[in-house]
């Protein structure tokens, strides 16, 4: 799981190598990282190992919980080298900055707000502003209670988790999930709370899950008279200035509350 914003910064590292030519990896800026687990870390230490070799160093935010935790299980000499010590502790090949949720960071041009979210981990997920005022949420992995969030956000793109469909409602929110009917309910209050829902692009669906997650979420965006598409490998987005496209009158407002109720 990775998502390359401007060329620049990756939110997460899942794909950085895998899906990027080393010239392109070269441009990463900064990576931010929304918690530990494995598919959202991967590629840090091939990423590390080539920033070593170019003499320059990764710089990676995330949480002390998170960092802590590559430190201990993955950055300790034994999974991987300890990139941050290496070649020097002036000069590493990696280093970790800490950020404090609610609390907004300048990063490269860009200002970022991270969000505790519901996972089962310690785990958080960004809104990622730029200069020119175009800003967009990703959620990193989560499972239901997002909406406590939409008070402080305003962007143009919503990037979910969507790992499961349907049938996995029950379970998703221990596993720290979504699905199209436990994001119904965060859609709408998001709506409610701002007066328009922007573009919705669902991520982290498992491969055997996804036909059903389709279908389920074409479903959910007639319901919501929502703009919702399932993200993909390479998927290119351009983030809209404005969101009137999906801003909604209070007319339309009134027919959809009274159809959802
Ligand atoms: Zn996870
Ligand atoms: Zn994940």
């Amino acid at each position: 799981m990775s998502i390359l914003v401007d060329g620049v910064l990756a939110l997460d590292s899942g794909a950085v190598v895998s899906s990027l030519s080393l010239a392109a990896q070269e441009k990463i800026k900064a990576v931010l990282l929304t918690h530990s687990h494995a598919d959202h870390i991967m590629g840090l230490a091939s990423l590390s190992m080539h920033f070593l070799l170019i003499s320059a160093t990764v710089e990676v935010y995330a949480t002390k919980d998170t960092i802590d935790a590559l430190l201990t299980h993955g950055f300790n000499d034994v999974i991987h080298p300890d990139f941050t010590r290496i070649p020097s502790l002036e000069k590493p090949a990696l280093r970790f900055h800490a950020l404090e949720t609610y609390k907004p960071c300048a990063i490269d041009g860009y200002t970022i707000l991270a969000f505790p979210v519901h996972h089962s981990v310690p785990a958080v997920g960004y809104q990622v502003s730029s200069e020119d005022g175009k800003s967009m949420f990703y959620s990193g992995d989560t499972g239901p209670g997002l909406s406590s969030n939409w008070e402080y956000i305003h962007p143009q793109l919503l990037v979910l988790d969507c790992g499961a469909s349907n049938k996995w409602s029950a379970q998703a929110p221990r596993a720290g999930h979504m699905t199209p009917a436990l994001l119904k309910p965060e859609l709408r209050e998001f709506r409610r709370q701002k007066g328009y829902l922007p573009h919705v692009i669902l991520v982290h669906m498992a491969p055997p899950l996804e036909t059903e997650i389709r279908e389920e979420a074409a479903e959910l965006a007639r319901e919501l008279h929502a703009r919702i598409d399932l993200g993909y490998e390479g998927m290119e987005i351009e983030v809209q200035e404005n969101v009137s496209g999906v801003r909604v009158t209070e007319e339309e407002m009134a027919n959809i509350v009274s159809e959802e109720k």
